[in-house]
C-alpha cells in the first residue's frame, strides 16, 4: 500500500506517519513527487489496514498497490527520477546522459587518452571497468584496485563522473570509494545479495538488463535496491540473447517506452553491447534517442584492435565525435538538450 500525502502536508507530518510505519515493525519509503510526496511500504507480509493511517495528518488517501513491484512503479511516483551526480550532472532530467570510455581500464595512458577525447566531445560521466565479468577465466580480469585509481585520478582531472561496475558483494565496498555511479552488469541482474548491498549504498546504481530478462524481472531487481533504501537507481538496456546471428544481442528499443509507462525511473541505452559491432553503435544510438532514452553508454577505444577487452564494438574517439553530433539534432526534436562539449569542439 502507498499513502499519499497531501500536497501541502508538513515534513513533521510526513515524519509522523513514517514513525507509524516503523512502529508496525514495516520499513517506510517516503518518496518526493512534483506534488505531493509518497510514502511506500515494505516489509510487510499480508495487507496493510488503510485506517491505520486515514486519518493522520497531512495524509490525503491510501492506494493499493496493483503491481508486485511497490517502490520503482509509476503508481509511487509519477515524475521520472532525476539523479543528481553533483557539478550539473544529472541522470534522467531534460538532458541527456552521455556515458563513455573504454570497456576496461587497461593502462593509465589509455584511460587518460581516452578519457580526454570523450571529455572534448561532451561526455560528462566516464565508464571504464575495473573489475571485468569475462566468459573465460583466462581473459584479462581487469586491474582492481590499481584501476579504480586510474579512474579517481580521471574524474580530478577532466571533470568526468565515473561510472564503474562492481561484480560481487566484496568489490562494492572500493567501487563505491572511487566512483559516482555503481554498475551492475548483466550477468549480475539477478545478483541478490549484490542488488541488496548496492541498495545500502550512498551512490547511484545504474542496473544493467540481465541476458534474458523480462521487462518484469528487471524491474524486480531495481525494486531489490529501492527496497533496502537507494532510490538513486538508473536502468539500461543492452541487448538480449535471441537467434539473430548478425548481432551480438539484440538490441531491444521497444523496451524503453515499456519501462517509461511502468517506473519512474531513468533508463539509458548501451547500443556498444547492444549489438557487438562497431558499425552498428552509430545507428542505434540514433535509434535509441529518437525512441526516448534518457541517454547512452558506448564504448570507445583509441585503439580498438588492441584493446583488451570488447575492440569489435568500441568506436574510435572520431566517430564518438559523429555520434555526438548526430544524437544532439535528434535530442532537439524531442525537445531534449545535451551538455555543452568542452575546449569548445561542440557547441
Ligand atoms: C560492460 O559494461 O562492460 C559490461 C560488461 O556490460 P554487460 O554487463 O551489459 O555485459
Ligand atoms: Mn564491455
Amino acid at each position: 500500500m502507498l499513502v499519499m500525502m497531501k500536497s501541502h502536508a508538513t515534513d513533521e507530518e510526513i515524519a509522523g506517519v513514517c514513525r507509524k510505519i516503523e512502529a508496525m515493525g514495516f520499513k517506510a519509503h517516503p518518496i518526493p513527487g512534483s506534488t505531493r510526496t509518497a510514502i511506500g511500504i515494505t516489509g510487510n507480509q499480508g495487507q496493510v489496514e488503510a485506517a491505520a493511517f486515514e486519518s493522520l495528518p497531512g495524509v490525503g488517501e491510501c492506494v493499493p498497490v496493483s503491481k508486485p513491484y511497490k517502490l520503482v512503479g509509476r503508481e509511487l511516483k509519477e515524475d521520472t527520477t532525476v539523479i543528481d551526480l553533483g557539478d550539473g550532472v544529472r541522470i534522467g532530467g531534460r538532458e541527456l546522459t552521455i556515458i563513455a570510455g573504454p570497456c576496461a581500464v587497461e593502462t593509465r595512458e589509455q584511460t587518460r587518452a581516452i578519457a580526454k577525447e570523450v571529455s572534448a566531445a561532451g561526455a560528462r560521466l566516464f565508464r571504464g571497468g575495473a573489475y571485468k565479468p569475462r566468459t573465460s577465466p583466462y581473459s584479462f580480469q581487469g586491474l582492481a584496485e590499481e584501476g579504480l585509481k586510474i579512474l579517481a585520478d580521471v574524474r580530478k582531472e577532466f571533470g568526468l563522473k565515473i561510472v564503474t561496475e562492481a561484480i560481487d558483494v566484496e568489490s562494492v565496498e572500493l567501487v563505491e570509494r572511487y566512483s559516482d555511479v555503481i554498475q551492475i552488469g548483466a550477468r549480475n541482474m539477478q545478483n541478490f545479495s549484490l542488488l541488496k548491498r548496492a541498495g545500502r549504498s550512498q551512490k547511484p546504481v545504474l542496473l544493467k538488463r540481465g541476458i534474458s530478462a523480462t521487462l518484469d524481472e528487471l524491474l524486480m531487481a531495481a525494486e531489490y535496491i529501492l527496497s533496502e533504501g537507494n532510490y538513486n537507481v538508473v536502468l539500461c538496456e543492452r541487448g538480449i540473447r535471441t537467434f539473430a546471428d548478425h548481432t551480438r544481442n539484440t538490441l531491444d528499443l521497444s523496451v524503453i517506452p515499456a519501462v517509461q509507462r511502468l517506473s519512474h525511473l531513468p533508463i539509458l541505452v548501451d547500443p556498444s553491447h547492444g549489438t557487438g559491432r562497431r558499425e552498428k553503435v552509430i545507428p542505434l544510438s540514433r535509434a535509441a534517442i529518437a525512441v526516448g532514452a534518457d541517454g547512452l553508454m558506448i564504448e570507445v577505444h583509441n585503439h580498438p584492435e588492441e584493446a583488451l577487452s570488447d575492440g569489435n564494438q568500441s568506436i574510435e574517439p572520431s566517430e564518438f565525435q559523429q555520434l555526438i553530433n548526430e544524437v544532439s539534432q535528434i535530442a532537439h526534436v524531442l525537445g531534449r538538450t545535451m551538455a555543452k562539449a568542452r575546449d569548445g569542439i561542440r557547441s
